[in-house]
């Protein structure tokens, strides 16, 4: 399956595979959902490390 790569949402980068990634999210309401990834980009916002790092 294809996804639009997820981006940092204080620089823009795009977050590649295996990156460490700080990700702010609801959690799921519903159990045994599969689609984790759909999920993720749908309802997570993503910071990348060195802008985490950055942060305070
Ligand atoms: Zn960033």
């Amino acid at each position: 399956m294809l996804f639009d790569p997820p981006k940092c949402i204080n620089c823009g980068k795009e977050i590649e595979d295996g990156e460490q990634v700080y990700a702010k999210l609801r959690y799921p309401k519903r159990k045994g959902f599969t689609e984790i990834k759909a999920y993720l980009r749908n309802e997570a916002s993503f910071l990348c490390e060195s802008c985490f790092e950055k942060k305070d």
